[in-house]
């Protein structure tokens, strides 16, 4: 193989390990767990692992019930099933999100309307919410219908964007005013909390993921909670092939092999033990970043005060006016340092998939998808990788600064 010198060769920095922007921390009793299973042959979708996950998620986040799924959009899409969302109805849900969100409601065969976030907190602006449901929506027998397409609004989907709470008071508040469900997507929230309560705690029917990166994680599962005893009922018989007679085989409506495996659910309550300690170091590693790299033309985002966040990926906002460089450019030079770093997602009223949606946007989300990094966040990090990435950040932004052109304009 022939190999090019880079920069990475020249600075050393190809000897050093690679730093992934988030990677799952397995410290605890997984293997112990895992192979409890594998010794007992409880393996797949029915065990006592499932149900003791079930049950302390249902603990942990206040909530009546909870419904193991094989990953968080599963969750998201039975969500929508048991909130009664159907084909045809409208739901709006935040423009800036993973595409899962908005894939869910597609599944439905029901249709996303893209709400732009607020700039401050980055979270769907209930403002616009607001404004949306009362100028562009009408009552008509006893259904709230959307002027533009004529097709029913039935929920709303907000999503705790890099583990921020929305505002959810806010949201919530007009759901009951305009009779509209609500699904929260806390596939990166699990941990956060707002107004001092779980979140979970309070929403219709909340959905979290177990994914490699999230907070906690199983390799792949979802889970979501709810208070209400119909909708978990619902989740329950649709994730489960929809069986009316166990005996006889009976099914009387469509349903979805979406059960989480024993195995799975053994990993997720090993990674629930260790919730606490996983977000309080993701919290340290955002103070880090606050304090450490804390540059011109660098914002990092922080929790507003009726949060605490998990900082699921600590992020800042760059100035390319003032740092010299976009968030782009320094993407690419942490990389040729060994550092990974990633911007947020093309919001989906950008997405080739989803643009054609209606979207009710005023360039916040477009403005953060242009400049926003999220920079390494593992539990796991060391000081000595943090440190790697503070000089990595700081070298970078300071040669950007030296160039001809930056200088000429600053
Ligand atoms: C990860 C994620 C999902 C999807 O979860 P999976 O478990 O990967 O299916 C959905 N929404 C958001 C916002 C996510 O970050």
């Amino acid at each position: 193989m022939v190999r090019i010198a880079g920069a990475a060769e020249v600075t050393g920095e190809t000897a050093r390990p690679f730093i992934p922007l988030s990677e799952p921390v397995l410290g605890g009793n997984e293997w112990q767990y895992v192979k409890d299973c594998l010794d007992s042959g409880w393996i797949s979708s029915v065990g006592s692992y499932v149900t003791k996950f079930e049950k302390q998620i249902a603990e942990y986040t206040q909530t009546r019930h909870a419904v193991a799924t094989v990953n968080g959009t599963a969750a998201l899409h039975t969500a929508l099933m048991a909130a009664g969302v159907s084909a045809g109805d409208e739901v709006l849900v935040s423009t800036l999100t993973f595409i899962a969100s908005a894939n869910a409601i597609r599944y439905i065969g029901a249709h996303p309307v893209l709400i732009d976030v607020e700039p401050q907190y980055w979270q769907m602006d209930p403002n616009l919410v607001y404004t949306f449901l009362r100028d562009q929506c009408a009552w008509t027998n006893g259904r709230l219908i959307n002027k533009s397409t004529g097709r029913p609004v039935t929920a709303i989907m907000p999503v705790h964007v890099l583990g921020h709470p929305v505002e959810l008071t806010a949201i919530m508040g007009e759901a009951r005013r305009f009779n509209l469900r609500v699904i929260e997507d806390a596939a990166e929230s699990l941990g956060a909390t707002y107004n001092g309560r779980p979140v979970g705690a309070d929403g219709d029917i909340v959905c979290f993921s177990f994914n490699g990166n999230k907070t906690i994680t199983c390799g792949g599962g979802g889970m979501l909670v709810t208070n209400s005893d119909y909708a978990a009922s619902r989740a329950r018989y649709l994730t489960t092939q929809a069986k009316d007679d166990a005996v006889e085989y009976i099914h009387h409506e469509t349903g979805y092999n979406y059960r989480m495996t024993n195995v799975l659910a053994a990993i997720g309550l090993a990674q629930l033990e260790q919730l606490e300690s996983h977000v309080t170091r993701r919290r340290e590693i955002a103070r880090f970043y606050q304090r450490e790299v804390n540059l011109p033309g660098l914002t990092w985002f922080r929790e507003s005060r009726r949060t605490r966040g998990t900082y699921w990926l600590s992020t800042a906002l760059v100035d390319p006016k003032v740092t010299g460089l976009t968030a782009v450019q320094l993407r690419e030079q942490l990389s040729v340092c060994g550092i990974q770093a990633r911007r947020l997602w093309q919001p989906m009223h950008q997405s080739p998939a989803f643009r054609d949606c209606q979207s009710v946007v005023r360039g916040a989300a477009d403005h953060l998808f242009e400049n926003c990094l999220s920079f390494p966040s593992s539990p796991n990090l060391t000081s000595e990788s943090l440190n790697r990435i503070r000089t990595a950040v700081t070298g970078a932004v300071h040669a950007a600064q030296q160039t001809p052109a930056f200088r000429r304009s600053a």
